[in-house]
C-alpha cells in the first residue's frame, strides 16, 4: 500500500535513475508528488467519432487498432510507426515518429483512446503523434479522453512519467489531513483539501478545476499572512527602549545640511521616530527610490537613539558601500559627540569627535584607525555609538547591549534569525529597514503585510533628468566619441556587464572582457578600471577609491558588485546586454548617475534581436519611475523573474502569484479573522504544524 511518506524509489515503475531525476524536481515522496501541481492543463475530454476528425480539428476517439507497423523514411531515416484505427463511424490514419517500440505496445484488436491534432500531408488526413492508451475495463484513462495536468519537467523526464506517478499516488489526496478550519472554509467557499488536491492533477470538470486552483492558493496566501501576523503579534510582546523625541538636537542636525528635507523625507522621519517612542519594537520599512536621500532621515534616527542613550548599527550589503556610509555618516554627524565606527573584514576606522578623548586601546596608525581587537572591545562595550558595517560581520562580531536601532541598507526586512541575533539578551532593538526597490501595491500586500511602510515619493528639487538612450549597434562608435568628450570635460563613466552564461555566476568573464576590449583598442589613452566580484575586498576598495578620486576615467564592472556608491562626477552610465536586466534593475543603475549639477547620460546597449525586448527598453527612455519601472516589469516579465525569488527573500510559491489579486484580499481578512478569535491559534494544532512546513518549504524567515 503507498503511504504518503513513501520515498519516489519504492513506487511502481521507479528505479534508482528515475529517483534521482524525481530528486532534481525536489521530488522524494509520495507526498511530494501528490503536492507537485500542473502548470497547465490540455482539454481532451471530448470523444469525437472518427468521422468528425477532420482536417484542421483535434480531438480524441475511441477506437480499435486495424493494423500498425513500422517503417522507416527513405531521407531522414527516421522511424515511422503507421496504424490504422477505427470506429462505428469510420476510420483513420495514425503516424508517430521514432517511437518504434509503439508496435510492441499496441496490437491490433487492442481498444484505444487517442488525443491529438489531425493532419493532411503526404501521408493523407491522419491523427499525427497523438497521446494513446489502451482502455481498460474499470480504470479511467489517463494522458487522454479527458483534461489532462501538464506538469513542469527536466529534459530526461517526460511529463507522461510523472503523470503516471501522480496517478498512482492520487488516490492518497484522500488521506491528507485539511488543516484549514472550517469556519474559514464555509465564510470563504473553499473546497475540501482533499477534494482539491484530487482535482487539481485529475479534474473532472473545467470548474472544480477552478475550486481546486482557487483553494490551493489561498491556502498559500493565507499561510503567508498568519506567518507575517504572529510576526508582528510577537514583535508586539516585547518591549523595545523608548526613544523620545530630541527636537532640540534634530533641529541642530536639519539646520546645518546644506538643503532642506523634501515633505516625504520629514514625513519619514516623523513616522519613525513616533515608532520609537511607543516602546515597542519598531519594524519599518523605509522605500524610496535612488537618490531620494534615504540616509538622512536614517541619520535623523540614529541621532535621536544617541540622545536617548543607546547606539545604533548600520548595516550595508556591500563593503564599499559601509565605507560609502561611514564616510557620509561622520560627515553629517561632524558637530554631534557621537562616536562613528566602520568594521570591515579588512579595516576598522572610528571618527573620534574633538570633545570626546576616552578611546582608549588605540594603536596610533593614524588618528582615526585602532586595531580591530581594540575596535571589538570598544563596540562591544557600548562605546561606540553608530557602528557601520557589513550584514554577516556586525551580526557576527557585534555583541552589545543597549542597541537601540538597527538599520539594514538595500534590504527588504529583517530575517527572524537576524533579529535574535542582534537582540542579544537585552531588549529588542528598533527595526529599520531601507529599500531603493519599488513594491508593486500586491507584493506589499503579500509579503510585507507584517511591515510598516514608509514611502519617499518625492526627488530633492533640482535633480536634472537623466537622458536614456538605446544605442543601435551601429551607432556604439558615435557613443564611444560622446563619452571621449564627456571624459575630455573631467567627466566620467561607468560601464557595466552581464552575466553571459549561468557558469559565470558573477559577470566576470564579460567585465574582463570589455575591461580589455576598451582599455586596448577603444580608449587605450584613458585609465580603465576593473571591478567585479571575485577581487579581495581590498583591491576592490582600491578600485573604488581611485575612481572616486578620479583617478579612473572608465569603471568597468559586473552586475554583481554593488555599485550603490555615490561619485557625483561621474555622468555616463553605459549598459551593456541590457535586455538581460530587469527595468527595475536598470533604473537601479542608472541611478549612481545624475548625482550634480552636470547633465547625465545612460546608453543601454543591446544585442537582442527581439522585439519583445527592444520594446522593454525603450520604456527606460521616456520614463524616470522606478516605481511605475517596477510594475511594467511585473508586466513583462512576471513576479518570479523580476524578484529574483531567494536572493530577495520572496517565498517560492507552487501555485499562487501575484495577479490573485482577490484572493490576495481573501486571504488577508480570512487570517485576520481568525488571530483576532484566537491569537495565539492555540486551538488549531494542524494549522500550525502546517505553517511550520510552510516556512520552512518556502524559506519563510
Ligand atoms: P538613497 O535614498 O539612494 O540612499 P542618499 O541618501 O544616498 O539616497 O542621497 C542621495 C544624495 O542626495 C546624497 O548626496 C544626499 O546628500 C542628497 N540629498 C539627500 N536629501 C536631500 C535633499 N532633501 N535635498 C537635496 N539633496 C539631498
Ligand atoms: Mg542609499
Amino acid at each position: 500500500m503507498i503511504t504518503l511518506e513513501m520515498p519516489a524509489e519504492n513506487l511502481l515503475r521507479v528505479g534508482k535513475a528515475t529517483a534521482k531525476k524525481l530528486q532534481n524536481l525536489g521530488l522524494r515522496t509520495a507526498e511530494d508528488l501528490l503536492f507537485y501541481f500542473p502548470f497547465r492543463y490540455e482539454d481532451w475530454s471530448k470523444i469525437l467519432p472518427i468521422s468528425q476528425l477532420t482536417y484542421g480539428s483535434a480531438g480524441t476517439c475511441r477506437g480499435r487498432v486495424e493494423l500498425i507497423k513500422n517503417t522507416r523514411s527513405f531521407h531522414k531515416r527516421k522511424n515511422i510507426t503507421e496504424a490504422l484505427v477505427s470506429d462505428k463511424s469510420g476510420s483513420i490514419k495514425v503516424v508517430w515518429f521514432n517511437q518504434p517500440f509503439l508496435t510492441k505496445v499496441l496490437k491490433v484488436g487492442d481498444e484505444i483512446f487517442l488525443s491529438g491534432r489531425v493532419d493532411f500531408d503526404r501521408f493523407g488526413i491522419h491523427l499525427t503523434s497523438p497521446s494513446y492508451e489502451k482502455i481498460r475495463k474499470g480504470e479511467e484513462a489517463t494522458h487522454t479522453a479527458r483534461i489532462v495536468p501538464v506538469y513542469r519537467t527536466t529534459e530526461s523526464l517526460t511529463t507522461k512519467q510523472i503523470r503516471f506517478l501522480v496517478k498512482l499516488v492520487a488516490p492518497l489526496a484522500a488521506r491528507v489531513r485539511d488543516w484549514m478550519p472550517p469556519e474559514i472554509k464555509k465564510d470563504f467557499n473553499l473546497v475540501n483539501l482533499s477534494q482539491a488536491l484530487k482535482q487539481i492533477h485529475f479534474p473532472d470538470s473545467v470548474s472544480v478545476l477552478k475550486e481546486a486552483r482557487h483553494r490551493l492558493k489561498f491556502d498559500e496566501l493565507f499561510l503567508i499572512q498568519i506567518h507575517n501576523l504572529l510576526l508582528k503579534a510577537n514583535l508586539q510582546k516585547s518591549t523595545a527602549p523608548a526613544i523620545t523625541f530630541r527636537e532640540a538636537e534634530t533641529k541642530k542636525f536639519t539646520g546645518a545640511l546644506p538643503f532642506k528635507l523634501t515633505d516625504g523625507q520629514r514625513q519619514a522621519a516623523w513616522e519613525i521616530l513616533k515608532d520609537m517612542a511607543s516602546g515597542k519594537p519598531m519594524n519599518r520599512l523605509l522605500e524610496g527610490d535612488v537618490g531620494s536621500g534615504k540616509t538622512v532621515v536614517a541619520a535623523i534616527a540614529a541621532l535621536n537613539v544617541f540622545s536617548n542613550g543607546y547606539r545604533s548599527v548600520f548595516m550595508a550589503p556591500t563593503e564599499i558601500l559601509a565605507r560609502q556610509h561611514y564616510e557620509t555618516l561622520r560627515g553629517l554627524f561632524n558637530d554631534f559627540p557621537i562616536v562613528v565606527g566602520l568594521l570591515t573584514r579588512t579595516n576598522v576606522m572610528v571618527k573620534d569627535p574633538k570633545d570626546l578623548k576616552d578611546l582608549n586601546d588605540r594603536e596610533d596608525i593614524d588618528d582615526c584607525k585602532m586595531s580591530k581587537s581594540g575596535f571589538l572591545k570598544q563596540a562591544n562595550e557600548g562605546k561606540i555609538d553608530l557602528i557601520i558595517g557589513t550584514h554577516a560581520l556586525i551580526q557576527e562580531k557585534i555583541k552589545i547591549e543597549n542597541i537601540g536601532l538597527a538599520i539594514v541598507d538595500e534590504q527588504h526586512r529583517f530575517g527572524v534569525k537576524q533579529r535574535q541575533a542582534l537582540k542579544g539578551d537585552g531588549e529588542m532593538p528598533h527595526f529599520l529597514s531601507m529599500t531603493a526597490t519599488p513594491i508593486p501595491r500586491t507584493m506589499s500586500l503579500v509579503f510585507f503585510s507584517d511591515l510598516d511602510l514608509s514611502v519617499i515619493k518625492e526627488m530633492p528639487v533640482g535633480r536634472k533628468k537623466i537622458l536614456t538612450k538605446v544605442v543601435a549597434p551601429e551607432n556604439r562608435s558615435k557613443a564611444y566619441d560622446f563619452i571621449a568628450k564627456e571624459i575630455k570635460n573631467g567627466r566620467q563613466a561607468f560601464v557595466i556587464c552581464p552575466l553571459i552564461d549561468l557558469s559565470d555566476k558573477l559577470g566576470v568573464k564579460s567585465a574582463k572582457e570589455e575591461y580589455k576590449r576598451l582599455s586596448q583598442e577603444i580608449f587605450p589613452a584613458l585609465k580603465i578600471g576593473l571591478l567585479h566580484g571575485k577581487m579581495k575586498s581590498e583591491d576592490k576598495e582600491k578600485v573604488m577609491k581611485d575612481f572616486l578620486e578620479n583617478k579612473i576615467n572608465i569603471l568597468v564592472s559586473t552586475s554583481v558588485v554593488e555599485v550603490g556608491v555615490d561619485v557625483p562626477n561621474a555622468t555616463i552610465m553605459m549598459i551593456e546586454g541590457a535586455e538581460r536586466f530587469g527595468l527595475a534593475q536598470l533604473h537601479q543603475f542608472r541611478g549612481r548617475v545624475g548625482r550634480s549639477i552636470f547633465q547625465s547620460y545612460c546608453f543601454l546597449f543591446s544585442e537582442s534581436e527581439n522585439e519583445e525586448a527592444a520594446k522593454r527598453l525603450v520604456v527606460m527612455t521616456t520614463c524616470n519611475d522606478g516605481f511605475s519601472l517596477a510594475e511594467k516589469d511585473l508586466e513583462f516579465r512576471g513576479p518570479g523573474e523580476v524578484w529574483g525569488v531567494r536572493q530577495s527573500g520572496m517565498p517560492d510559491l507552487r501555485i499562487a502569484t501575484l495577479a490573485d489579486y482577490d484572493i490576495i484580499k481573501q486571504a488577508k481578512e480570512a487570517a485576520e479573522q481568525l488571530i483576532k478569535k484566537d491569537p495565539e491559534l492555540s486551538d488549531l494544532p494542524y494549522l500550525l504544524e502546517k505553517l511550520d512546513d510552510f516556512e520552512k518549504e518556502v524559506h519563510l524567515e
